[in-house]
């Protein structure tokens, strides 16, 4: 993916959480300035622990719910990656004010510090949930539907924020549907782990996972390298088209839970080959969960010649080698 041979500052807000630590670890790796603001809210010492002797990283420990302190983190910054936020449906469920504070306002500040820093461009971390109730398939950018989750909400938000910045004051922003992403160190503990973690940790443990409903609800997991591929595409595009705008970030593959289970305890048996043995349990359906998600990446292909290296069981296996390691 060799775009630039140019050193530029970079935020990674967010920096010490999953999808935050990778893009820190992969622009470091490549001689930029990195600077990560966490809170360490879900994220975790251990993930940036690497980067902090590096001379090239700065880490600011901080809230983007506070202004100053984005004021701070971009003041000399050419590219945001804004990553920082409050995941999980379920969290916003039982908690939606935290969420909107750190979602939507947080969000804000962010845009309202870059646009006054004058970055060259803000790109930030929107979901998939943003497509709601619309049942058409596969999902292209242009037809969302109805919210189902107050997480949604704040995603679709975090758009309509940057479409208004980008047209009122100029701000250049891109936003990332990210569709499911998974891989190294993706947090697998917690009542709102994610689904491939939190089963790797199980079937490591010889434990159960539980699927919620029948498991044919799909998905377009995504595997990590894919996402980092995006940012720097989208940080990196000189086409005008291709800025002020959203892409799906994603494969555009889909499978099952089913298929997701049975080819994770496939991997995991040639570690262990016990794993073969543990049976699934399935569990009521979860409130705010679509039934199917494939992202078309169409236009990411079109507009920032973005070529996704891994496919889902390629990212499956080097996620399973990385846990079977690191757990
Ligand atoms: P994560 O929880 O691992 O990372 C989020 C990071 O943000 C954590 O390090 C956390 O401490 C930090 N953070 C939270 N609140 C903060 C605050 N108030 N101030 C400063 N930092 C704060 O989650 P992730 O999976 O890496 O997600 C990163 C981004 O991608 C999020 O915006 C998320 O909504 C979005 N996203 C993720 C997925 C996915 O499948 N993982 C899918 C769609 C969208």
């Amino acid at each position: 993916m060799e775009i630039t041979n140019q050193k530029f500052t970079i935020i990674v807000t967010g920096g010490a959480g999953f999808i935050g630590s990778n893009l820190c670890n992969y622009f470091l790796e490549k001689g930029h300035q990195v600077c990560c603001l966490d809170n360490f809210a879900t994220g975790h010492r251990h993930n940036i622990e690497p980067f902090l002797k590096n001379p090239h990283f700065k880490l600011i420990e901080g809230d983007i719910r506070n202004l100053d302190t984005c004021r701070l983190a971009v003041n000399g910054v050419d590219y945001v990656l804004h990553q920082a936020a409050l995941g999980s449906v379920p969290r916003s469920i039982n908690d939606p004010i935290t969420s909107n504070e750190v979602n939507v306002s947080g969000f804000l500040n962010m845009l309202v510090a870059a646009r006054d820093a004058q970055v060259k461009r803000f790109i930030y971390a929107a979901s998939s949930s943003t497509y709601g109730d619309s049942e058409s398939l596969p999902k292209v950018e242009e037809i969302i539907g109805k919210p189902l989750s107050p997480y949604a909400i704040t995603k679709y938000v975090n758009e309509l924020y940057a479409e208004i910045f980008s047209k009122t004051y100029g701000l250049e922003t891109i936003g990332l549907r990210y569709f499911n992403v998974f891989g190294r160190r993706q947090d697998p503990d917690g009542a709102y782990a994610a689904v491939i973690p939190k089963f790797v940790k199980s079937l490591i443990k010889h434990e159960s996972p539980v699927i919620n409903g029948d498991g044919l609800f799909s998905r377009d997991f995504t595997y990590i390298d894919n996402v980092i591929q995006m940012n720097e595409l989208a940080m990196l595009t000189e086409n005008p088209e291709a800025v002020n705008t959203v892409y799906n970030t994603a494969y555009g593959d889909r499978v099952t839970l089913n298929q997701m289970v049975a080819l994770l305890k496939e991997y995991l048996s040639v570690y262990d080959s016990e794993i073969s043995h543990v049976e699934v349990i399935y569990g009521p359906q979860r409130a705010g969960d679509i039934p199917h998600s494939l992202a078309s990446v169409e236009k990411a292909k079109r507009l920032l010649h973005y070529q996704p290296q891994f496919s889902f069981s390629q990212g499956l296996k080097e996620a399973v080698d990385w846990y079977w390691n690191n757990l």
